[in-house]
């Protein structure tokens, strides 16, 4: 583990990606970086490890791991934007004719593939209120059920077993580490 701390603009990233993938790449192991700020997620994930990649010829692949609630629950958005009366006891307060197209809009797309179900890929700022009568929540998921293999939260997390370098932040790594790692 290499713990980093010093002034920006120092060259903490470019260090640590040279300490690490090189050795990670050869050993077939992976190399997990902890941030703190989804800034420094960004910044990782569209300027340094493309500018490491490039500059160093290491052949080797990167994705980001975002928490659940970053992703909808495809059950949730295919009740929420139906016509049945399940659809309104989603919702606290009757829900506006856009917010009923911009879900229907969600699930097509999703359902044809253009849409992972992360919220931050949307086009546009999800309103709160929307997102969270789709968000994907442990308490709720029943993932057993064949119908759920779509899930976009369960896609994204068998997406990180195909990457060399996993661009995390501080309470996934924790919150991985409380369940006994890996
Ligand atoms: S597996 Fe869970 S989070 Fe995913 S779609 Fe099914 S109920 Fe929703």
């Amino acid at each position: 583990m290499i713990v980093a701390e010093a002034g920006t603009g120092i060259g903490k990233s470019l260090s640590y990606l040279m300490a690490t993938i090189p050795v990670a790449v050869q050993n077939n192991r992976k190399v997990v970086i902890s941030t703190a700020t989804v800034a420094l997620q960004e910044q990782l994930l569209n300027k340094d490890l493309p500018l490491f990649r490039r500059i160093t010829d290491q052949n080797f692949s990167f994705i980001i791991a975002k928490g659940r609630q970053r992703y909808c629950c495809a059950e949730k958005l295919s009740v929420a934007c139906g016509a049945d009366g399940g659809q309104m006891a989603m919702f606290e307060t009757k829900p506006k004719a856009s917010d009923i197209a911009q879900l229907q809009l969600m699930y097509e797309k999703l359902a044809q593939g253009k849409w992972d179900g992360d919220r931050d890929s949307w086009p546009k700022p999800i309103d709160d209120a929307i997102w969270q009568t789709i968000v994907s929540e442990k308490h709720s998921c029943n993932n057993s059920l064949p119908a759920h293999r779509g899930c976009p939260f369960s896609r994204a997390r068998s997406e990180l077993d195909k990457n060399d370098v996993i661009i995390a932040n501080h309470s996934l790594v924790m919150a991985d580490a409380d369940l006994g790692g890996g």
